[in-house]
């Protein structure tokens, strides 16, 4: 009989490895089961946010995934049986498998933030660290904005979702202010001690095109948000805004834990083995992208490449093969700081038996955007959609 691999979750990890096990396993039948029609980028949705870019540019059909020969399932999957090795859709469908790649992205902890689902249902804050309708919904709220009013965002202790994101964002808020608004100011509230990727990128475009306009205060993961006097409080400060971008911690997302593959002694991430991804706890099972505990940045260039190791790792043991014990990953990140200028952080990870991905000296990261960069992390973007999408 042909193998079957079912992969769950069709963002930049789980799209991915469907493409590459169907190009090089042509004998696999794999399912890709995805609930959303549409695929809307991360990547560049800090964009739209400041106004570069509109929803329709990070927003992308799966039309052209079935070409390869993978079979779509539009649908959400609800249970996971890893003994009998089936998993239950919501609408009812059972699928067998005998490899599963879960690739779900991250929980947002909505709950670790007192207030936050009441202000959040009432309009009066977003995370937006999915993309999608609030992404949309906090561009709206930031042209509404009067000139000379305040826009409170805050970051999530680490680890999450894009360690250079909330900075970038920052960054593309600054710039529509310095355009539209002026008189207006950011006020960054983060979790952690310091910015811990490319800061010196950050701080100089800070210093050079925003000065006195971001307020960046480390130490102050919010407690509580109120949308009724639009305040977020921390540990130190109780903060007004005028639009609050609060994103909470993250945990992997809720799919791994049907599978019993999310480790709460790992913080409630996934541990894999790194030479195939497959769970540390649940054989059969493997987990790419953002879910998995690591030292790789939870970035979606690194979602793809990890999903290109599991892929090429379940060709392997499908056929009885040992795989590559040694596997290399890489990744790349730009983040804009202005309308016009980019920088970047590029690192290589190469596997060490007992010590997981060791960053490779070889990486660097630019200390000052510029205008290349910008085209480049224009170009990254596109050609990352093509890879996943087509
Ligand atoms: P996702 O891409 O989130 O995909 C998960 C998919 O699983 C979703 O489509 C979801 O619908 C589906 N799913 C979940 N549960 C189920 C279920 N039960 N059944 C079926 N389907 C399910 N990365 C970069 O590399 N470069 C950048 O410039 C960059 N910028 C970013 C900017 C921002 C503001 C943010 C928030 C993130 C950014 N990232 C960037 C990070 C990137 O978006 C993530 O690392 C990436 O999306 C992770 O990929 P993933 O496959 O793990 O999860």
């Amino acid at each position: 009989a042909r193998a079957r691999v079912v992969v769950v979750g069709a963002g930049f990890g789980g799209a991915t490895c469907a493409k590459y096990l169907r190009q090089w396993g042509p004998n696999i039948d794999v399912t890709l089961i995805e609930p959303n029609d549409k695929f809307v980028s991360c990547p560049i949705s800090n964009w739209v946010i400041g106004g570069l870019r509109s929803m329709d540019d990070i927003t992308h059909g799966y039309d052209k995934l079935p070409r390869h020969g993978i079979k779509m399932v539009k649908d959400t999957v609800v249970a996971i049986d890893p003994a009998k090795r089936t998993i239950k859709t919501r609408g009812g469908a059972s699928i067998g498998y005998d490899r599963l790649v879960l690739a779900p992205g991250i929980e947002i902890l909505t709950d670790t933030v007192k207030g936050f689902k009441e202000a959040e249902a009432a309009g009066k804050v977003v995370h937006a660290w999915k993309a999608g309708a609030q992404t949309a919904q906090l561009r709206k709220q930031l042209e509404a904005m009067p000139d000379g009013g305040t826009f409170v965002m805050s970051v999530p202790t680490a680890p999450y979702r894009c360690p250079p994101g909330p900075y970038e964002r920052a960054c593309m808020v600054a710039h529509y202010f310095k355009q539209a608004k002026p008189r207006s100011k950011i006020t960054l509230l983060d979790g952690n001690p310091d910015i811990a990727s490319k800061k010196a990128l950050f701080m100089d475009a800070w210093n050079t095109f925003y000065p006195g306009m971001i307020d960046y205060r480390p130490n102050n993961a919010p407690l509580a948000v109120d949308g009724g006097t639009m305040t977020v409080t921390t540990e130190f400060d109780a903060v007004k805004g005028d639009v609050l971008n609060v994103v909470p911690k993250q945990r992997a997302g809720e799919l791994c834990a049907l599978a019993g593959a999310r480790n709460d002694s790992a913080g409630n991430w996934c541990t894999v083995n790194f030479a195939t991804f497959e769970s540390t706890t649940v054989p059969n099972v493997h987990i790419i992208g953002d879910s998995v505990l690591s030292s790789l940045p939870k970035s979606g260039h690194m979602a793809t490449n990890m999903a290109k190791v599991c892929a090429a790792a379940i060709v392997e043991l499908l056929a009885g093969r040992q795989p590559d014990p040694i596997p290399v990953v890489a990744n790349t990140c730009y983040s804009a700081t202005s309308g016009t200028t980019s920088g970047y952080v590029a690192n290589v990870y190469r596997f060490e038996a007992g010590k997981g991905y060791v960053n490779q000296p070889e990486g660097g990261a630019t200390g000052k955007g510029d205008e290349l960069n910008f085209s480049y992390n224009a170009s990254w973007a596109k050609n990352i959609w093509a890879e996943v999408l087509s």
